[in-house]
């Protein structure tokens, strides 16, 4: 037998067992003639004590770090004053009769001890394999399987039918670039990776099963800002006859099911907010509404004022607590940020006794004014005020920046508040052709209320325009998307001509869903979240790459596999392809 136990489950009751452990070298401290071993196993640590007189089989002292051992001996009570309170086997040692080196090791290019986060990246992820034995990544890991399971376990509660779609298939648009697979068959034609099982879950509607969930794979050819990868797991599911409040229920359930799994805490009701709201008072369509700072009005409070940079589409501020102690120095640093945000200007203010304002605009404004400021935005002695002016999204996004750059908590902190966000606009923006650019993917029903609006909107007031898409937002990441589909092929073509997606495009690219739609396409709605995302909020960890077994660095490579590379002449000539020679 390799092991009778696993090492981490050993407790005081366990003392006079004999047991047969086995695992990696954690540590090894020689005292005075005896030698203790940490010995790591998946299930944690437990001290070893080999006498080197009793045990000959191997040279103790020559086994070092990460070397796999096999141990036989007898549990027993650690002596008073050596009790390890920090482990949860640090009751116990086990004192070896016999010991087996299973395996040697070259000694580990960083330390596994630790979290690892003053461990170069790069070089985590070339060792990957050494990388994941440490505490962080296994736990990491095990939180990530049972996210997956509760999903799962959900999701057929539910009465959802999992359905695998494929990897090889023609463009879906999810608004980026397609990862591409040359064909063998077809020289010159190529399939492209999903990024996302969009247009299936729609033809699977029509095909009838009604409810389809997956936890699918996606990849998407975009810059690795932020929180990306090229591929990630999406939680997906699609419901027919159905709309936008049963999507909400499903999903709901679904994560507080997650949730609760992990934290022991099912999801309390998750509140609901119009994107409209959420624009104006946290400047942002994922609003991290853990903290307040918001944004606020102070078109009244300065209503009438001779300062000319306030007489504006909109004048708008917020309360940084406690910050009026800034340093001039930080303060320039955010008139900067503010117009590197795209705003004129920043007016900044610092909140001194009995309320009165330091700033350098201050002799611009009237004592009234300044009172007005002070009390809409319900400032104190020692905070500090910040004000833009200007046009009201841009006035809007530039302070929703500065709250979180000055007010954001670490993503793990206070636990997991979620929220609704609902009515997005349909367009997000006017390309340079002034055609409007969908704000989701173009297969997104317009707001029952803002249909006539279609027919006779031009230029921004396209922007005006509601959808039926939501998102599900948690401490300020947007976790997902969704919407009620366009099921009317007479619609679907309004707002492909809209999109100016001529016919012969929208056939090229997504005929076989028009076709589809022909035969009887049910009402249906979706959703699909980030399972990478939920994962790494459960775990507190603010980077998706601590809770991907192998993900690419910032710059999209592996350095483990090498990932991606060349590949050979014959290769290359039998799909058709000619590279450019390497530089
Ligand atoms: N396919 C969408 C996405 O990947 C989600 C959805 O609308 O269901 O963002």
């Amino acid at each position: 037998m390799m092991r009778t136990h696993e090492v981490g489950t050993l407790r005081p009751e366990h003392a006079g067992h004999e047991v047969t452990v086995a695992g990696w070298v954690a540590s090894r401290r020689d005292h005075g003639g005896v030698v203790f071993f940490d010995l790591r196993d998946a299930s944690g640590l437990l001290q070893v004590v080999v006498d080197p007189e009793q045990i000959t089989d191997d040279d103790v002292h020559h086994i070092g770090r990460e070397w796999v051992i096999q141990i036989v001996g007898e549990v027993r009570p650690r002596r008073e004053g050596t009790v390890n309170a920090d482990l949860p086997t640090g009751g116990v040692e086990v004192g070896a009769r016999s010991l087996t080196v299973l395996n040697r090791a070259e000694p580990p290019p960083f330390p596994l001890s630790d979290r690892g986060d003053d461990v170069d990246e790069v070089l985590r992820l070339k060792h990957r394999y050494l990388d994941l034995r440490r505490n962080s990544m296994q736990r990491n890991l095990r939180i990530r399987s049972r996210v997956n399971a509760a999903l799962r376990t959900s999701m057929n509660e539910q009465d959802f039918v999992e359905v695998e779609t494929p990897m090889l298939i023609a463009s879906t648009p999810e608004g980026a670039r397609d990862f591409v697979v040359p064909s063998r068959f077809s020289p010159g034609e190529f399939y492209a990776l999903p990024q996302s099982p969009q247009l299936f879950k729609q033809l699977l509607m029509v095909g009838g099963l009604d409810r389809y969930f997956q936890i699918a794979r996606c990849l998407r050819d975009e810059d690795l800002r932020g929180n990306r990868q090229f591929e990630f797991m999406q939680y997906d599911m699609e419901m027919s006859f159905a709309g936008q409040a049963d999507v909400m229920a499903v999903v709901t359930t679904a994560v507080s099911a997650a949730v609760e799994v992990i934290t022991g805490e099912p999801l309390a009701f998750i509140p609901t907010m119009t994107w409209a709201e959420a624009m104006e008072r946290f400047g942002s369509d994922k609003p991290d509404v853990r903290f307040g700072m918001e944004l606020t009005d102070l078109g009244d409070a300065v209503a009438g004022t001779e300062f000319k940079a306030f007489h504006a589409d909109a004048v708008k501020g917020i309360c940084v607590p406690g910050r009026g102690d800034a340093s001039r120095s930080v303060l320039d640093g955010l008139v900067d940020r503010a117009k590197a945000l795209g705003a004129a200007g920043l007016v900044w203010m610092r909140v001194m006794a009995e309320g009165s304002l330091e700033s350098p605009v201050a002799k611009f404004l009237t004592a009234e004014e300044q009172a007005a400021i002070v009390g809409a935005l319900g400032a104190a002695p020692g905070d500090l005020v910040l004000i833009v002016a200007g046009a009201r999204r841009r006035t809007n996004d530039v302070l929703g920046a500065l709250r979180l750059d000055l007010g954001r908590p670490p993503v793990a902190e206070g636990g997991l508040v979620p929220l609704w966000i609902v009515d997005f606009p349909l367009f997000e923006a006017l390309g340079d052709d002034g055609q409007p650019i969908p704000a989701h993917h173009p297969f997104t029903q317009p707001h029952p209320e803002d249909l006539a609006l279609l027919d006779t909107a031009s230029g921004e007031e396209f922007l005006d325009i509601r959808s039926q898409a939501y998102d599900l937002v948690i401490n300020g990441w947007e976790l997902g998307s969704g919407s009620v589909r366009i099921h009317d092929p007479g619609m679907q073509q309004r707002i492909f001509s809209l999109l100016g997606i001529d016919e012969t495009e929208a056939q090229a690219r997504f005929g076989f869903l028009l076709d589809a739609f022909r035969y009887g396409a049910p009402p249906h709605a979706g959703f699909a979240f980030g399972v990478d995302r939920l994962v790494a909020l459960l775990a507190g960890e603010e980077s998706i790459r601590e809770v991907i077994a192998f993900p690419k660095t910032q710059s999209g490579a592996d350095p483990l596999t090498g990932a991606p590379n060349r590949l050979d002449a014959s290769q290359l000539r039998e799909l058709g392809i000619t590279v450019p020679p390497r530089k």
